[in-house]
């Protein structure tokens, strides 16, 4: 059975995940955020201390990754343990995008992904979705804000936890995150020449989340 597959790339903090999830639900997909991937693999990285390149090469045949989609929500495991809970701090964020700038990291990661494709209709989010992972997928979005307005968006969101950080120190570290995913040598973040551009600086949640169903829909049809 051919499956229908729907790449959505873009940097961190365009909401990518979020309107992913939503807009799958919508279809009756299955929503598969990559980065989560990435991101189990640095936090191997760090409880392991092997963040450097040759480190964590050495080590990668010993990382095993698996999703799992619970009530139609993907949980990631490391070797066995549920860490999904445990992905989402800035310091797992900064070792994500360095240990995926390794070659051995992401080849370990692209069958898994291609195989889930293989199996599910699926929304995939990640940043080389459309140029690497599902070169032939049914339609490809890159979905992108302004720095300024993802930083702004990702303080209102953590605002009013404790130890939030302040509204400069998360924009440095999207700058910082955009520059390293867009700068490496392998998959780099970019834009699939065939890719439709959706820029949600000006827009609100429902309506990008309506805006993608509906050019999903237009495709299908
Ligand atoms: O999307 P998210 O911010 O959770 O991804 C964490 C990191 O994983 C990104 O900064 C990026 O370096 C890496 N990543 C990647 N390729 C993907 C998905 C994520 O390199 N397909």
């Amino acid at each position: 059975m051919k499956t229908i597959n729907i790449a959505i790339d873009g940097p961190s903090g365009a909401g990518k995940s979020s309107i992913s999830k939503a807009v799958a639900k919508d279809l009756g997909f299955i929503h598969v955020d990559t980065g989560a991937m990435y991101r189990a693999i640095g936090l191997y990285a760090i409880r392991n201390g092997c963040l450097e390149e040759e480190q964590i090469t050495k080590q990668i045949s010993e990382i095993e990754i698996e999703l799992k989609f619970i009530g139609g929500v993907q949980r990631v495991f490391l070797c066995g343990e549920d860490v999904s809970d445990y992905i989402r701090s800035p310091e797992v964020s900064m070792a994500a995008s360095r240990v995926s700038a390794v070659p051995a990291v992401r080849k370990h990661l692209l069958d898994l992904q291609k195989k889930i494709a293989s199996e599910n209709n699926i929304i995939m989010d990640g940043r080389d979705i459309g140029t690497v992972v599902l070169p032939h997928a049914d339609l490809k979005i890159f979905l992108t804000a302004s720095a300024e307005e993802r930083a702004s968006r990702r303080y209102l969101e953590l605002r009013e936890k404790p130890g939030c950080p302040e509204y400069e120190e998360i924009l440095e570290d999207i700058k910082k995150r955009d520059y390293q995913d867009m700068h490496r040598d392998i998959a780099p973040l970019c834009q699939a020449e065939d890719a439709v551009l959706v820029d949600s600086s000006a827009m609100g949640f429902h309506e990008v989340v309506e805006h993608i169903t509906a050019l999903i829909k237009e495709k299908l049809d």
